[in-house]
């Protein structure tokens, strides 16, 4: 906890007295252009990969950046939700299924050896028609692609994102981040391949 109170101390004295006036402002309300579903994973942030400010990005992050199948049953929908409130109340713009290298969860997707840890097994198969697509012998990496590619196609089958898809030109973007040498990808959605973004 020491080192997390320091980081606060350190926010507090180098950033707030310049941010003062833009959390002010968000105090009144948030207004983000963009939700990104991300991967829990510590080693990727969506703020430090688009250079972010807070305010400017609804973020979802959970284990392999998945977007669970869209269902109207009684269970607690967390992921669903969220998606709904950014895209129904918050009105963003677009939406980011960002993947990364070396994910976790997409290892254990891919694993063959029973998981043990509790919630684990069933959250990470959704993957499985990924995994089927692409199968194992390329590596993880055309399995990370294809995992954000099946979220961004189960987004589509929420009725109100088709809809505002359809209709009001909400963007759905898929982007995969490379932690080795900090590079992002993004899919291209007429090749339905990923492309190096290029450095200034
Ligand atoms: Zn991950």
């Amino acid at each position: 906890m020491k080192s997390l109170l320091a980081g606060y101390q350190k926010f507090r004295k180098e950033i707030w007295p310049s941010d003062k006036e833009h959390f002010v402002e968000l105090a009144k309300g948030q207004n983000p252009h963009t939700l990104v579903i991300s991967c829990s994973d510590s080693r990727v942030d969506p703020a430090t990969i688009f250079g972010a400010r807070p305010g400017d990005l609804f973020v979802i992050r959970n284990v392999a950046s998945v977007v669970p199948p869209y269902e109207t049953n009684s269970g607690y929908h967390g992921v669903s939700a969220a998606i709904a409130f950014a895209v129904i109340n918050l009105e963003v713009a677009r939406v980011v299924v960002l993947g990364h290298e070396y994910c976790g969860g997409v290892t254990a997707a891919m694993s063959t050896e029973d998981l043990t840890t509790p919630f684990l097994s069933q959250w990470v198969s959704l993957l499985k028609p990924a995994i089927h697509k692409c199968g194992c012998e390329h590596g993880q990496l055309p399995v990370e692609y294809e995992s954000i590619r099946l979220s961004l196609g189960r987004l589509m089958t929420f009725p109100f994102i088709a809809e505002r898809v359809e209709k009001k030109g909400l963007q759905l973007l898929g982007a995969h981040f490379k932690i080795s040498d900090g590079t992002l990808s993004v899919l291209d959605n007429k090749t339905g391949e990923f492309a190096t973004v290029p450095e200034l």
